[in-house]
């Protein structure tokens, strides 16, 4: 463990001298916010469209390096906006650089201190000290974009944006697909062994085999739901030698399945098409081991009904995500991973579509998150991060480039359907960097005994402060039976942590000073916590303060830094060819309004 714990150390310290000097690069250039204003390009004819897409993740420096390469991006959809339209290179998402902070700044117009959302993962002041809700589910203290049109007679759909749930009329646009969240029944990889397999019911299945056809049952996590899986040999050989699966779901068609299909399954449900995407991914011929991948059980959801049944006929049934688990980096099969990317971007880009030929919209905001998925898992780029080696390098890079290509695609379908009077509006939420270690913020306060743990070992309710974290941002919270010096000492215990002799900590500051970030939110930590770029925090109180990392990649930092930085492109009616550096994300807003006709959110920054 010392051994290990020395080697986080060697490499953080690698790593750190790398940040610092990003960070004073960063800070020559004056990468702060507040892009000088630009003069406004005359407004479109009234009654325009407008379409805001944001493909998670998508990295400015790296899209720009990819737009340069000809080889690259081969749908030529990045490229062919950039030619016709305004094009930032960069567009400087808020501090903290999250999903879901980010995106309610693309919505409102306005910085955290302004929305309400602060992090990913917020506490909960209306529950017991300690208990977190999500960024994604928190109120939005501000106006978004589909409020603003809405309230000025615009309708407006929505396909999976970040703050557009359906929890209540404010989150709600005129249609919507909404984030699933947890899948019914989560993917699982089954290693069959001989002894799975019994002999087939007879007079089931047709199935002409030359041994003896042998069955299983595997099932979707808890649900009652069930597939009946059975194995035929369909060489008369003379030999046993199985290489057919038959899949007879609890509904729809069986299927003839070889090794490396997928294959989906439907269960029935009342509440639509409810279903999974599976594969074989290995059936030895005498049945000594079989591995049988089901994907997560998973439904489309939305409003109205209508839409929901509409796409569940047109489109099928929701994919699911990819599985970082099954398939992620640390497993034998990482390029399962891209295969269930590429089918969930295929299933969004028809849904995507379909929404666009509905007539009943003039703001449609459309959401993809593969880039991000996929740079999470495999940005593998610094021979500083763990089992670094130039194959393995080059290979995650090739899965991360074919997600930007994928986004590509769905892009170049997406700008084809539109006409000529529409604004296409295409932005990200942030850029991801290389992780080197995780830093359980909750531990270093443990070991200072300003935290305690249940028995579970996770912060207590009785803690006289607690960190909420999320990635590259800690937001540390005095408990009020606590006395006020408590923050005192919880700075200085984080003040005077090193990692390799240094700092792994960009800002320690308490949330009244925190304005200049836009965290001077009552929502903020009492202190604020940003670490550096290759840090990230995890909430955890059990062990040692310092880990490897679960993910190659990570954002969520104070927005100096550019490779975190997001990307934006806008083309249409009275929009000219202009490039620039960067914009700020919180002017995308206004820009989306000034495209529609209409006014801004009542909170967004100008354009
Ligand atoms: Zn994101």
């Amino acid at each position: 463990m010392l051994r290990f714990r020395q080697l986080v150390i060697d490499i953080a310290r690698r790593f750190l001298l790398r940040a610092l000097a990003l960070l004073s690069f960063a800070a020559l250039l004056q990468c702060a916010p507040a892009p000088s204003p630009r003069a406004a390009a005359p407004p479109p004819p009234a009654g325009g469209r407008a379409v805001l897409v944001s493909f998670d993740g998508v990295a400015g420096e790296r899209l720009e390096a990819m737009l340069d390469d000809p080889a690259k991006l081969p749908a030529g959809a990045f490229r062919r906006l950039a030619a016709r339209g305004f094009h930032a290179v960069r567009s400087v998402p808020p501090t903290p650089s999250l999903t879901a902070v980010s995106h309610i700044t693309h919505v409102t117009g306005g910085l955290p201190d302004v929305t309400g959302i602060v992090a990913n993962t917020m506490l909960d002041p209306t529950k017991p000290f300690g208990t977190t809700i999500s960024g994604f589910f928190a109120p939005i203290r501000a106006e978004t974009l589909w409020q603003a049109a809405r309230r000025q007679g615009r309708r407006v759909g929505v396909m999976l944006y970040p703050g557009a749930d359906g929890n209540g009329p404010g989150r709600t646009a005129d249609w919507m697909m909404t984030w699933p969240g947890d899948p019914l029944a989560p993917g699982r990889l089954w290693t069959l062994p001989r002894s799975a397999w019994k002999p087939a019911t007879p007079g089931g299945a047709k199935f002409q085999s030359f041994s003896l056809v042998a069955q299983t049952t595997v099932a979707f996590g808890e649900t009652t739901h069930l597939v009946v899986l059975q194995v035929a040999d369909t060489t008369d050989d003379g030999r046993v030698n199985y290489d057919r699966l038959l899949v007879l779901p609890e509904m729809g068609e069986r299927r003839e399945v070889r090794v490396g299909d997928w294959f989906p399954v439907e269960v029935p449900s009342s509440d639509g098409r409810t279903g999974a995407w599976c594969k074989l991914l290995s059936l030895a011929p005498d049945l000594g081991v079989a591995e049988i991948y089901l994907g997560p059980l998973s439904r489309t959801t939305g409003v109205p009904r209508e839409w929901v049944r509409r796409l569940d006929e047109e489109i099928g049934f929701w994919p699911g995500m990819p599985d970082t688990d099954a398939f992620g980096e640390n497993s034998a099969r990482p390029e399962v991973f891209l295969e269930q990317t590429e089918r969930l971007v295929e299933f969004l880009t028809r849904a995507d579509l379909l929404a666009i030929s509905r007539s009943d919209w003039d703001l449609l905001l459309l959401y993809q998150p593969e880039v991000d998925e996929t740079s999470h898992e495999f940005l593998l780029v610094d021979p500083g991060q763990s089992r670094y080696t130039p194959e393995r390098a080059a290979r995650f890079l090739g899965f991360v480039e074919k997600s930007y290509a994928l986004a590509d695609r769905s892009l170049d379908a997406i700008e084809k359907a539109l006409g000529p009077s529409d604004t296409l509006f295409v932005t990200s939420d942030h850029g991801m960097t290389p992780i080197f270690a995780e830093i359980a913020v909750n531990s270093i306060l443990r070991e200072a005994g300003l935290l305690n743990v249940d028995a579970k070992n996770e912060p207590a309710p009785s803690s006289p402060v607690i960190a909420v974290t999320s990635s590259g941002i800690a937001h540390i919270y005095r408990n009020r039976n606590a006395p006020p010096s408590t923050l005192d000492r919880a700075e200085r215990v984080l003040r005077d942590f090193r990692v390799g002799g240094k700092s792994p900590f960009d800002r320690i500051v308490r949330r009244e000073a925190a304005g200049d970030l836009g965290l001077n939110a009552p929502e903020s930590g009492d202190l604020v916590v940003l670490a550096l770029p290759g840090f990230q925090f995890t909430w955890t109180a059990d062990g040692d303060p310092v880990r490897p990392p679960h993910s190659y990649g990570g954002h969520g930092y104070r927005n100096v830094h550019p490779q975190v930085d997001a990307t934006f492109f806008a083309a249409g009616p009275g929009i000219p060819r202009e490039r620039v550096e960067k914009i700020g994300s919180w002017q995308i807003a206004a820009r989306v309004a000034r495209a529609l006709g209409i006014a801004p959110p009542r909170n967004a920054a100008p354009p």
